[in-house]
């Protein structure tokens, strides 16, 4: 069913550099001129689509590296949305950060819009630092938090990256305790993904479509599990797969749409959802500058039903059935076969008005997405 947008993502495809093992749409080294055109389309496609959006319950700026803006830039952003879009008065407004790139009239800036930061980090360790080609320093990370907390900004998090090659429990350990010691109140732990053709893999990465030993994924389910039991004990809690907070700082923003709820999406490369249809803006700049349009994820309300379903059985609290109905149209028993199976093999406890992971279902998440989503696949046995 479609519905007005309540969420509002944008996209600032601009970063320093290239780091080894991205996957992001972003042009490294913009020149000025690309910067201002990108502003200006920006600011236009606030414009004409202010109209389809109800009053924002957040705001996610991510990239990219957003804090690559100049601080004039970013005010410009900011007053954009303000100018454009109706915000509720409690809206959570994050903004994603490079910790290198802050410096004291960014942070201004930041905090004249922003109530929410999230701080690249991925490691603490040199080494894996130096294989990721992350710009910066672990110090800029502290540098960072300081700036930010004394302009009133706390709720901070932080991503991390594990299962990088020749990463041992050790590092991933001291990552995770230096990150608690940080202060942060959310903290996203990613598994390192290598494309194919990526300079990584050219340093010996395996890429994500070739299968890994059985040697290295225990590895990873290893690290997967320390993460949850380590922050968890600085109250730091495993709310969704990846990520973790302090009870009450959960990204909202992500928490929504992994339950079905609608965002627009703006800047190259910007994913929309208005309910019923799922579209993704061109990932070139030129081609969105250009006016290309976006392309157009079809498939039928039972497919979407089934791909929202399995996002919101990503979280910890996963689907009351009141609000699957709410946001899909569909009731859990469209899928009754598939989650009483995957309740028998203890990935999932279902009841009439809930279904949710188990912990084996969050650390075999990918299980529960094949099980649900190829049911849904026409041509799919
Ligand atoms: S900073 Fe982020 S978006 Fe930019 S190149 Fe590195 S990983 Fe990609």
């Amino acid at each position: 069913m479609r519905r007005r947008f309540n969420r509002l993502y944008v996209h600032v495809p601009f970063c320093a550099s290239k780091c080894g093992y991205c996957a992001f749409y972003s042009i490294p080294r913009p020149e000025e001129a690309l910067v201002n055109a990108w502003l200006d389309k920006l600011l236009r496609e606030f414009s004409e689509n202010a109209k389809k959006c109800a009053v924002l319950d957040s705001v996610f700026i991510g990239g990219g590296t957003p804090t690559l803006l100049s601080p004039e830039r970013l005010s410009l952003l900011f007053e954009g949305i303000s100018a454009n879009f109706a915000l509720s008065s409690n809206a959570e407004i994050s903004t994603e950060c490079n910790p290198e790139t802050l410096m004291p009239e960014k942070a201004d800036a930041l905090a004249n819009f922003a109530n929410r930061v999230s701080l690249g980090v991925q490691s603490f360790d040199d080494g894996i630092r130096r294989m990721l080609e992350r710009r910066g320093t672990p110090a800029d990370f502290a540098e960072a938090v300081a700036i930010l907390a004394e302009r009133g900004i706390d709720n901070l998090g932080c991503d991390l990256i594990y299962a990088v090659p020749g990463e041992g429990m050790d590092v991933w350990r001291s990552d995770l305790s230096k990150a608690v010691e940080s202060g942060v109140k959310h903290i996203s732990c990613y598994s390192l993904t290598i494309e194919e053709g990526s300079r990584l893999q050219a340093k010996g990465g395996r890429p994500f479509n070739v299968k890994r030993p059985d040697s290295a994924l225990e590895l990873d389910a290893e690290m997967w599990e320390t993460a949850g039991a380590i922050l968890a004990d600085a109250g730091i809690h495993r709310y969704e797969v990846s990520n973790h907070a302090i009870p009450g700082f959960e990204c909202r923003h992500n928490l929504e749409i992994w339950h079905g709820d609608t965002y627009l999406g703006c800047g190259p490369a910007a994913a929309s959802f208005d309910g019923a249809d799922r579209w993704t803006n061109p990932a070139n700049l030129a081609d969105w500058l250009d006016g290309a349009s976006p392309e157009l994820d079809a498939i039928t309300p039972e497919r979407r039903a089934a791909e929202l379903l399995v996002m919101g059985l990503r979280t910890t609290i996963g689907w009351s059935a009141a609000n699957f109905t709410e946001r899909t149209g569909f009731q859990f028993d469209f899928m009754e076969c598939e989650l009483a199976r995957l309740a028998d093999a203890g990935l999932l406890t279902v009841a009439a008005d809930s279904v949710a992971p188990t912990r084996k279902g969050l650390a075999l998440w990918d299980a529960i997405a094949e099980t649900l989503i190829i049911r849904n696949t026409p041509g799919a046995s």
